[in-house]
């Protein structure tokens, strides 16, 4: 005689030897369905406080800052520091055809980028560049060349060994921050320290690795007798953008832009746009400056 089976199981496998009786799993089949319904709900609840929760730590951590709590609940930690990048313009020529324009260049870390700097020898466009200790010590030859055309080159301050000037730990596009104001300190002397060891003048301009800074370094570093260094273009993206939009980026300068590229990248698509508008901006008739010839005024008290 075959076994009866509930109509309402959707298991259709026999039940053979050992299979419950159809009385038991219809009981069983019940209590899975308060089982659902139960953890149903815990997950509601769950994903309700999360939620609530989720909306609470956005506020208290900037994004800019790309990091996320280590875990829900953990121990309060010191507040992220504000951080700012700021801008800088220099004053304006007001004629009509040649507008001013201010070319600054990081030198980070790497090599030199012979497309920009042979480019900028060639045309004859002054610019103003931002070398690390680092770079100093990696570049001899592109340090020489800059030191035999004084007329084109300001060399300034981009720090020791490229750490962003904040002076409280944090993470900046991944990068460690100086953390503390002892290690401001040190990277800006150190950066300057190496470019007099290497016979630059001494620098009179600061600009930090990543740009930010948080408003108490600022002040450290302005009372240090820097003016600092922002920007108002961002000409190549960190050089990561490609060689068409950095073109176009930096030769959409207008007057009185002060525009950051880089010339530490050589193997980047974007030192080639970067060499392109160079030559872009020269036939446009641009008043090439660097920033010692010039005023300027910087926002987040980097200049006043
Ligand atoms: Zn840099």
């Amino acid at each position: 005689m075959l076994p009866v089976r509930p109509s309402s199981c959707g298991d259709n496998r026999p039940h053979g030897a050992g299979g419950e009786p159809p009385l038991k799993s219809a009981v069983r089949i019940i209590e899975i369905y308060r089982m659902n319904r139960i953890l149903l709900a815990s997950a509601f609840l769950f994903s309700t406080i999360s939620t609530a929760l989720a909306d609470e730590i956005p506020s208290a951590v900037p994004a800019a800052l790309g990091q996320v709590p280590a875990a829900v609940g953990a121990a309060p930690k010191a507040p992220a520091p504000k951080l700012v990048e700021p801008h800088l313009h220099i004053a304006r020529s007001n004629v009509a055809g040649h507008a001013r324009i201010a070319l600054t260049f990081d030198a980070c870390m790497g090599r030199a980028d012979e497309r920009i700097l042979s480019t900028l020898v060639r045309e004859r466009i002054p610019a103003t560049i931002f070398v690390t200790a680092r770079w100093l010590k990696r570049n001899p030859a592109a340090v020489a060349v800059f030191l035999q055309n004084p007329d084109l080159f300001e060399l300034e301050n981009h720090g020791q060994n490229h750490i962003p000037a904040v002076d409280t730990p944090t993470l900046i596009y991944g990068i460690a921050s100086a953390g503390s104001p002892q290690a401001v300190r040190q990277e800006v002397e150190g950066g300057a320290a190496a470019m007099v060891g290497a016979g630059i003048p001494a620098p009179h301009w600061f600009r930090g690795s990543t740009a930010k800074y948080d408003l108490s370094a600022i002040g450290q570093i302005r009372a240090m007798g820097y003016r600092i260094a922002g920007y108002s273009v961002n000409g190549d993206g960190g050089s990561l953008l490609g060689a068409v939009i950095t073109e176009k980026r930096i030769a959409s300068a207008r007057d009185g832009d002060v525009v950051i590229s880089h010339i530490n990248q050589p193997t980047h698509a974007a030192g080639e746009g970067v060499a392109k508008a160079l030559v872009d901006l020269k036939a446009k008739g641009t008043q090439f400056v660097r920033l010692e010839d010039v005023e300027d005024t910087g926002d987040d008290k980097t200049t006043e």
